[in-house]
């Protein structure tokens, strides 16, 4: 069994259609994949509807944007109920947030670059929640950058005149309202190099106490020097070691199914979770 649990759809900064990904990940020979939208689940409905069509397998998820410790933590979500009230508010205060966050980045960049957030909000679509790539690929549509990448080290990076923080609840809470909604909440590539740095593995002890099942391990913004520790942490912790693409489409080089998780960790991530794995 192939199973990549962490990827991105356009109902979020992903290239494809939920569709187009569970094509790609049947090509791919995945035989199981979460859907993982940044702080929204509205890719979830056309994303099963492609099960039976492709086979593939799918795991509804979140990946949420959170902050500890004044670093930016992203937590995946998964299984939980779509009706529980806390995770409900917080993807519909998220949509907001963020696009005015957005809309704020847009007008100090329009000073000197021809965009506007009307026509990112047309190109993205009226509802998706916006982040930095969404900027990106206008810059590059007018010529001012080439790729993302180009954008996340320029124009976009924390840093820059035109960059804008933006608003996330504490990583204890979102672990929280995870399991209060049923599922089941994973630490998302905690020793990224490029995030500004690493988790303290101290942190992960409090996270283990609030409700954290699991750990992503196999996950290439990982640094690899930390990983020997990392693992020893979550052998010693009983966390779920997971590893996965975070694919985007083209929006990232990330290629599914280059990272994977074990079906025992699937097993045990299925076990008491408010949802089911979506199967042909
Ligand atoms: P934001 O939420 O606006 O802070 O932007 C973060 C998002 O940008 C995350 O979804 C990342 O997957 C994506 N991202 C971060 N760095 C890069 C990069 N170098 N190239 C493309 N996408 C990136
Ligand atoms: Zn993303
Ligand atoms: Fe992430
Ligand atoms: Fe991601």
């Amino acid at each position: 069994m192939r199973i990549d649990l962490h990827t991105h759809s356009a109902c979020s900064d992903g290239t494809q259609t939920p569709t187009e990904l569970m094509v790609a990940a049947s090509s791919a020979g995945l035989d199981v994949v979460g859907l993982t939208d940044h702080d929204t689940i509205s890719g979830w409905d056309e994303a099963a509807a492609a099960v039976s069509v492709t086979g593939v397998q799918l795991v509804r998820g979140i990946e949420l944007t959170t902050r500890d410790d004044n670093m930016s933590v992203h937590l995946l979500g998964y299984l939980f109920d779509p009706e529980a009230e806390k995770l409900r508010k917080h993807r519909q205060n998220l949509k907001n947030s963020r696009y005015e966050r957005v809309a704020k980045m847009v007008e100090l960049i329009g000073k000197d670059y021809p965009i506007t957030i009307e026509q990112i909000e047309e190109r993205v679509g009226v509802g998706v929640p916006l982040g930095r790539p969404h900027i990106a690929d206008e810059l590059i549509r007018i010529g001012v950058i080439k790729t993302r990448e180009e954008g996340f080290m320029g124009i976009l990076r924390p840093g820059s005149p035109y960059y804008v923080r933006n608003y996330s609840p504490s990583t204890l809470d979102a672990i929280s309202w995870v399991n209060e909604a049923g599922g089941k909440a994973v630490l998302a590539h905690p020793l990224g190099i490029k995030r500004g740095g690493a988790i303290k593995f101290s942190r992960f002890m409090e996270f283990k106490e609030a409700g954290l099942f699991g750990v992503e391990v196999a996950h290439r913004d990982n640094d690899r020097a930390l990983l020997p520790e990392l693992e020893n942490l979550i052998t010693r912790l009983d966390l779920a070691r997971f590893g996965a693409s975070d694919y985007h489409g083209s929006g990232k080089p990330n290629l599914l199914g280059e990272n994977t998780t074990s079906e025992e960790v699937l097993a045990l991530l299925c076990e008491g979770s408010f949802l089911e794995v979506i199967r042909p």
